[in-house]
C-alpha cells in the first residue's frame, strides 16, 4: 500500500514522525510539498522565508534522493491536491507534522476531517515542539499567560522524546502525477537579493546539523555571559532551521545534556530556557489565535499610537534613522535575513516607543525579511518588547538606544561592520554620532545628521501616551 507523506514546516528525514509512521505502518511513502501560499491567510509566507524554503526543499529532495526516493512539488489548493493525487497514486493514508498557526490549525483539520469521511486514513504526529500547546495546562486547566511558572510546569514534565535516525533507504513508488519542478513554485527570487543570505546560512537538514555542532563546539561555552552580544557570534543561529524543522527541537535539547559538566550547566539551562521561550510562543498563539493582528493587552486598543508617516517608516526600515544601533541591526537583517536578538529588541522599541508607530508595522516587515520569520515567535517578540503582550516588558520601560549600544556593543564593532562609514568615528561618538555634527558630516556626509526622533522627546512621548491611557 501507498501513503502520500506531506511535507510542510517538517523538511527533514531525521526525526520525522509522519514519515516514520508511514513507513511503520507498511507504506511507501511518496513525499510530496504542496505550494499553497494563499492558505496563510493574513500571514502568506514573506519573501525571505520564500528564498530560504527553495534551498530547503532542493536539500530534502537531495536527501530523499540518496535513499531513492525523491519530492514531488504540486501547486495547491492543498485539499483538493491531495484529493487528485489520492486518487491518481492510488494511496491510502496521509501523514503529516502539525503546525499550529492558527489559519494551518483550521485547514488542517477540515482537510482531516474530509478526507477521513472520503475513507482515507489520515494521521498528524508532533515534530516542531517540546510540548504541543494544549498538554501544558495551568491549575485551573488553562492556559498560561505568564513565562515563568508555564517553564516550571515544562521542566515538571521534561522529558525528551526518542531521536530516530533517517532511514538509509526508501521504498520508492511511481504511482500517480509526477508534480512540477521546485523552480515552477517560483519561490527562488526573481533578482538575487538574496546572494548574500548564503554566505551565512545552508538551509537545510545538513546546515541545521552543521549549525548545531558550531553552537556545541564554540558558542554554547559561555551562552549565557555572550547571549547578548550582537558584536560576537555568542548564538546558536538555529531559528531558522528550527522554523522549517530542519531539526527537532528535542535533538537539540539532547546533544546539549550530553555536553553537560560541572562548567556548563548554567549555559545548558539557559539555552533551554530559550527553547522554553518558543515553545511558550506556539502555546500562546495557539490559546490566543487572533494575537498576530491584535494587542493581546486589549486595554491599548485605545493607545494613542502616532499616524504612520511612510518616510519615517521606510527610514526605519532602511537602516536610516540617524540612531546607529538601529540602523546597524536593519541593515544586518536586510543583508542576512536574521537579526541578533538583542538588536531586534532595541529597533522594536525605538519603533514602537520612540517613534509611537503600531507593533504591527514592526511585525510586518520582519516577517516578510527574516529568514526566521515565525507567526508564534514574531508575536511574541512583538507584543514583548511593544508592552502590549501577555508576559511583556511593562510599555513605559523604553529602551535608550544610546545606552543600549554602549552596553552591548562595547567596542562598537557591530554598528562598525554594518554601517561601515561611520567606522572611522571614534567611541563614544559612533554610539551618538549627532552629537558631533562636523566629525559625522566629514566622516559619513550621507549619513542622516540627526536621529528621526530626539531620543528624549520620543521617550517623553512614549511615556506621556502611557500616562494618557491608564489615566
Ligand atoms: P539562540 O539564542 O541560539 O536561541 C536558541 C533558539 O531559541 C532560537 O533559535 C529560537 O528558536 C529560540 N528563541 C530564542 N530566543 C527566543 C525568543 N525571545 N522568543 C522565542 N524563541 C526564542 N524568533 C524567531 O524564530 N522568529 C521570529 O520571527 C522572531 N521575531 C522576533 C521579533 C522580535 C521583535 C524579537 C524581540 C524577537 C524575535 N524572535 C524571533 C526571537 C529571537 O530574536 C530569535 O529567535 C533569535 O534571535 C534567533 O537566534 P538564535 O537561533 O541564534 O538564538
Amino acid at each position: 500500500p501507498r501513503a502520500l507523506v506531506w511535507f510542510r514546516n517538517d523538511l527533514r528525514l531525521d526525526d520525522n514522525p509522519a514519515l516514520q509512521a508511514a513507513l511503520d505502518g507498511g507504506y511507501v511513502p511518496i513525499p510530496v510539498y504542496i505550494h499553497a501560499p494563499d492558505e496563510g491567510g493574513d500571514w502568506r509566507p514573506g519573501a525571505a522565508s520564500d528564498a530560504w524554503r527553495h534551498r530547503s526543499l532542493a536539500a530534502l529532495d537531495a536527501q530523499l534522493r540518496r535513499r531513492g526516493s525523491h519530492l514531488r512539488h504540486f501547486f495547491g489548493p492543498s485539499l483538493a491536491t491531495l484529493q487528485s493525487l489520492i486518487a491518481m497514486s492510488g494511496a491510502e493514508a496521509v501523514f503529516w507534522n502539525r503546525r499550529y498557526e492558527p489559519a494551518y490549525e483550521k485547514r488542517d483539520a477540515h482537510i482531516k476531517q474530509t478526507l477521513r469521511m472520503q475513507g482515507v486514513r489520515v494521521e498528524s504526529f508532533n515534530a516542531a515542539l517540546l510540548f504541543e500547546p494544549w498538554t501544558v495546562r495551568n491549575r485551573q486547566g488553562g492556559p498560561f499567560k505568564v513565562f515563568t511558572p508555564y517553564w516550571k510546569t515544562l521542566l515538571g514534565q521534561w522529558q525528551l522524546g526518542l531521536c530516530i535516525d533517517a532511514p538509509t533507504r526508501l521504498p520508492h513508488s511511481d504511482e500517480g502525477p509526477a508534480g512540477v519542478a521546485l523552480d515552477a513554485l517560483q519561490l527562488a527570487p526573481k533578482r538575487d537579493w538574496d546572494a548574500a543570505f548564503w554566505n551565512d546560512w545552508t538551509p537545510g537538514e545538513a546546515g541545521a546539523r552543521g549549525a548545531l555542532e558550531t553552537f556545541l563546539e564554540g558558542a554554547l561555552r559561555g551562552y549565557i555571559g555572550q547571549r547578548d552580544r550582537p558584536d560576537r557570534v555568542a548564538t546558536s543561529r538555529l531559528s531558522p532551521h528550527l522554523h522549517f524543522g530542519e531539526i527537532a527541537p528535542w535533538r537539540i535539547a539532547m546533544a546539549l545534556e550530553r555536553e553537560r559538566s560541572a562548567g556548563n550547566g548554567a549555559d545548558i539551562d539557559g539555552y533551554l530556557r530559550q527553547l522554553g521561550w518558543r515553545e511558550f510562543g506556539h502555546h500562546l498563539l495557539h490559546h490566543f489565535p487572533e494575537t498576530p493582528s491584535h494587542n493581546f493587552d486589549a486595554k491599548f486598543n485605545d493607545f494613542d499610537w502616532a499616524q504612520v508617516s511612510p518616510a519615517r517608516l521606510q527610514e526605519w526600515q532602511q537602516g536610516r534613522t540617524g540612531v546607529p544601533i538601529v540602523d546597524a541591526g536593519m541593515r544586518e537583517l536586510w543583508a542576512t535575513g536574521w537579526m541578533h536578538n538583542r538588536v531586534r529588541m532595541v529597533v522594536a522599541s525605538y519603533l514602537t516607543k520612540h517613534l509611537r508607530y503600531h507593533w504591527r508595522h514592526g511585525a510586518r516587515w520582519f516577517w516578510d525579511t527574516l529568514v526566521d520569520a515565525d507567526l508564534a515567535n514574531n508575536t511574541l517578540g512583538w507584543q514583548w518588547v511593544a508592552g502590549t503582550g501577555a508576559d511583556a516588558a511593562p510599555y513605559f520601560r523604553v529602551f535608550n538606544p544610546v545606552l543600549q549600544a554602549q552596553k552591548f556593543d562595547p567596542d562598537g564593532r557591530y554598528i562598525a561592520r554594518w554601517l561601515p562609514e561611520l567606522a572611522s568615528l571614534p567611541l563614544p561618538l559612533r554610539f551618538a554620532p549627532w552629537q558631533d555634527p562636523k566629525a559625522l558630516r566629514r566622516a559619513a556626509p550621507d549619513y542622516p545628521p540627526q536621529p528621526s526622533v530626539d531620543i528624549g522627546r520620543g521617550r517623553d512621548g512614549a511615556l506621556a501616551a502611557y500616562r494618557k491611557l491608564r489615566g
